[in-house]
């Protein structure tokens, strides 16, 4: 079993746990006319249902593929809220993780939003409780609490701001020049990022992602000697060390985009890896190389892999349609506060970088 470092040890077992259920997933035993099958009665009950899907980009490809090709679609957790916000089915089905149910949940009360995977979680979620979260809070009373959206609905309902990466610069930047020091919540690595970038007053909780913080810079010099005319895209939640030899720092769409409109043909990639699945999409022919995960003295811990995302399978897809089983519910007082601090950062995007700027830029 793997063991995660800065993950108190009571949450380890259920990361195990998440583990053995991707690894099930990963091997789930169809036969290519089995899962034609699977998919085309999946189909079915999306129609009947008045049913939309929407995928992470970390989830397996054929979820991602299933997604394009029912109308639903394949984003980060904001867009994939947005996109079933806007959409006029009754019910969303979220292939990610648990607090993108939520994510959708608050943006659309009065759609029914269901999990793929009710189990499946995320570190940054798990290691911000809400009670020690809003005690954080309370010791720093002076602060302008700003939270990422890897977080729970009843964190967000404590927060002042909901960020995404794309938007957690101009956030800090704008609170900053209002002279408001600022509480920061869950990932210590994008904190430090946007500390460094912009010199905000910040305080931090000190979590990570258990994918991102085992990317590895020695190796990746390594790495970079094999591919010297590679680029290096690194997503924020990985440590200082690794984004101090990027060539573009920047969140999942961010990363697809640079792949597409930098002209090298090889990028060594620090993100979760079921991102390769739309990054060759967006420019096929080109190559891209997970960065390393065990450097030097290191051990490989996620390798690439979320083990959470890797849940998400089409037989656990088809079980949530069947049942109507994992519907995402959640306290109407805590839904409200937390669509404030998450429409305050829309409001945001639209007054102050572009009237139609979309919310990407989280994990
Ligand atoms: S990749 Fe990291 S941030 Fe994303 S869901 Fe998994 S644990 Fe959370």
């Amino acid at each position: 079993m793997t063991t995660v470092e800065n993950i108190p040890e009571q949450l380890q077992e259920r990361i195990d746990m998440a583990a053995l259920g991707a690894r099930a997933a990963e091997h789930e035993a169809l036969t290519p006319a089995a899962r034609e099958e699977l998919i085309a009665h999946i189909k079915r009950m999306l129609r009947e249902q008045n049913a939309v899907l929407v995928a992470h980009y970390y989830v397996d490809e054929k979820l991602q593929d299933l997604a394009d090709q029912t109308g639903g679609f394949v984003s980060d957790s904001l867009e994939m809220a947005r996109f079933g916000y806007e959409h006029d089915a009754g019910t969303v089905v979220v292939a990610g993780v648990r607090f993108m149910g939520e994510t959708a949940k608050i943006l659309s009360p009065d759609k029914r939003v269901l999990l793929v995977e009710k189990n499946a979680e995320c570190s940054l979620d798990m290691g911000c409780p809400a009670d020690e979260f809003s005690a954080f809070c309370d010791r720093n009373p002076d602060r302008t609490v700003v939270v990422y959206a890897n977080t729970s609905a009843a964190v967000k309902a404590r927060a002042d701001w909901v960020v995404t990466s794309s938007i957690a610069l101009k956030v800090a930047e704008h609170l900053t020049a209002r002279g408001e020091k600022i509480l920061w919540a869950p990932d210590r690595f994008l904190g430090a990022y946007v500390q460094r970038m912009t010199g905000a007053d910040m305080v931090m909780w000190q979590g990570s992602c258990v994918v991102h913080e085992e990317f590895k810079a020695d190796a990746l010099r390594d790495m970079k000697r094999r591919y010297p005319q590679a680029a290096v895209l690194v997503h924020p939640e990985s440590p200082p060390s690794v984004i101090d030899l990027a060539d573009r720092v920047g969140s999942t769409s961010q990363i697809i985009k640079a792949a597409r409109e930098m002209d090298q043909e090889t990028f060594i990639v620090a993100t979760e890896d079921g991102i390769f699945h739309k990054m060759r999409e967006a420019a096929p022919g080109k190559t891209f190389v997970l960065a390393p995960t065990a450097g030097a003295g290191g051990s490989c811990k996620s390798c690439g892999h979320c083990p959470w995302m890797k849940m998400n399978d089409l037989s656990r897809l088809a079980k949530v349609l069947q049942t109507g089983a994992n519907e995402v519910l959640i306290d109407e007082d805590i839904r409200r506060r937390a669509e404030v601090s998450l429409k305050r950062m829309v409001e945001f995007a639209r007054k102050h970088i572009s009237p139609t700027m979309k919310l990407t830029g989280n994990a």
